[in-house]
């Protein structure tokens, strides 16, 4: 059955339905996360575990922290950034033209005519 190793697929809730758990399912409370839109995210944890000191919104993405007065900065507020922003962030106009007649005088140098 060559044809039986793609990967199968399996539609939602068309799978048999789970044996029935036995015994008392293990202690859990309800952690909730705030964002800083102020989204509120209860999460169900181990009662045993530690809760972690933030989990992303799956509202916004954002970190959300325990303390719904003072949750956690918003990550990244730009998201995306060219290649040239961010050499133009660690570089000013005058190294670029610094970079530049170094790199000029490097190659006139290789070409012998200096
Ligand atoms: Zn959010």
């Amino acid at each position: 059955m060559a044809s039986g190793n793609a990967i199968r697929g399996v539609r939602i809730g068309s799978g048999p339905m789970r044996p029935v758990e036995r015994g008392e399912p293990a202690p859990r409370r309800s952690v909730t996360y705030w964002c800083a839109d102020g989204h509120a995210n209860p999460i169900l944890l181990a009662a045993d575990a530690p809760p972690p000191a933030t989990w992303d919104c799956p509202r916004c993405g954002q970190p959300g922290g325990l303390d719904a007065a003072n949750p956690p900065d918003p990550a990244r507020p730009e998201p995306y950034k060219s290649h040239l922003a961010y050499v133009k962030e660690r570089r000013s106009e005058a190294d670029g033209a610094a970079i530049l007649a170094e790199a000029l005088a490097a190659l006139r140098r290789r070409r012998g005519e200096d």
